[in-house]
């Protein structure tokens, strides 16, 4: 069967092993006589499904008992707002750090509930997480929110924000993890809420995982949405309205992968490997290819990179398309090209990227 190198930011390459697992299951899942998208999600079945992937996600994270895992839906967007809704209680501040275009529209997305604060911010070029020293917190904020891995623009995190050093221990800090959430171990205690969207290092779309401190769970607003408000969904363990219950099943089996395949350690090794062998790849191409982020900050996940002639970058796609190597067009906003090397992109899939650019380039240098 023909599969290519899908560099895609989401949805994305799914590992075949996981594919082939859902297919094998897809008309009769485990003698039940249907597949899982048919079944009833208060059935034992599913039942089963919704509790393994749970404590599946809990062990490959560490994820501590004072923690509860959500699986919501709406995406990453709609937590821009299901955070304010769910986190002000009595307070009118939030405090933002904004880093790239997502969380910019996070940033923006809170100004309709709250004051939110501009911390600290990288812009307008966003080429790399502001000095936490320079991060200026309100005294009266609900919240300090991050963006840890930018998936536009290729900027992550090499840090876990430290809200004590800026004066304000305890403040709770929400984190969005879409693009980088499994990449590799994460202390979940020093976030006090991450989130993400699944259809990147996890499963298809239409999943949303949220960790949130339980604490966190008693400061929603009167008019938050009862689905989602995060207490009423971790009462009904994720089950207030119909969850969905598919791309929970398939992320359930990226879970079970992830843990035969030596965990989110082992993932992280293979990760940085990848990501040397493309950007050591971009520095040395004579300027040919270039990649505009600070090298402390460079995403694992997203690359992005400019060819030096843009007038090229019809003719590069064509011709990687041609060779097998998709979805390298960068994001609309920013052009370029951007290549996302998630979990399931192996090291083999990189290695023949970076064959690709080498002949282009001495073909076009
Ligand atoms: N945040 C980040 C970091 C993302 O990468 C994305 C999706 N690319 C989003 C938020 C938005 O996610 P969704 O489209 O699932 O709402």
């Amino acid at each position: 069967m023909p599969r290519v190198w899908n560099f895609s930011a989401g949805p994305a390459v799914l590992p075949l092993e996981v594919l082939e697992q859902v297919r094998d299951e897809l008309l009769d899942w485990h003698g039940a006589g249907m597949g899982v998208m048919e079944m009833s999600h208060r059935g034992k079945a599913f039942t089963s499904i919704i509790e393994s992937a749970e404590a599946d996600l809990r062990e490959l994270l560490e994820v501590p008992d004072s923690y509860r895992i959500l699986f919501m839906q709406g995406g990453a967007i709609a937590e821009n707002a299901i955070i304010p809704l769910n986190l002000l209680g009595d307070k009118h501040t939030a405090d933002y750090v904004v880093t790239g275009s997502w969380s910019e529209k996070s940033f923006k997305e809170a100004k309709k509930y709250c004051n939110a604060h501009l911390a600290a911010s990288s812009g307008p070029h966003f080429s790399g997480v502001p000095a936490p020293e320079s991060w200026r917190l309100s005294t009266d904020s609900a919240y300090l929110f991050v963006c840890t891995n930018e998936t536009i623009g290729g900027v992550e995190y090499a840090f876990d924000p430290d809200v004590a050093a800026l004066g304000r221990p305890g403040l709770p800090v929400v984190a969005d993890m879409s693009s980088h959430l499994l990449s590799k171990p994460v202390d979940v205690s020093k976030y006090d809420l991450i989130f993400g969207g699944a259809q990147k290092n996890i499963g298809p779309a239409g999943l949303t995982i949220v960790i949130v401190r339980e604490e966190l769970l008693d400061r929603a607003l009167p008019i938050c949405p009862s689905a989602f408000h995060y207490k009423t969904v971790a009462e009904n363990g994720s089950m207030y309205n119909t969850p969905p219950t598919f791309a929970i099943y398939v992320a359930g089996l990226v879970f079970q992968w992830l843990k035969r395949n030596g965990g989110l350690a082992a993932m992280e090794q293979t990760n940085i490997r990848k990501a040397q062998l493309l950007y050591n790849y971009i520095d040395t191409s004579s300027g040919f290819y270039h990649n505009p982020i600070e090298l402390i900050s460079r995403s694992r996940m997203n690359v992005p990179f400019r060819l030096a002639n843009e007038a090229l970058n019809a003719e590069f796609l064509s011709q990687a398309q041609a060779a097998n190597l998709h979805s390298l067009k960068g994001h609309k906003s920013v052009g370029g090209m951007r290549a996302s090397i998630y979990n399931a992109m192996p090291l083999e899939g990189v290695q023949a990227l970076v064959d690709f650019m080498q002949d282009f380039a001495r073909e076009h240098g």
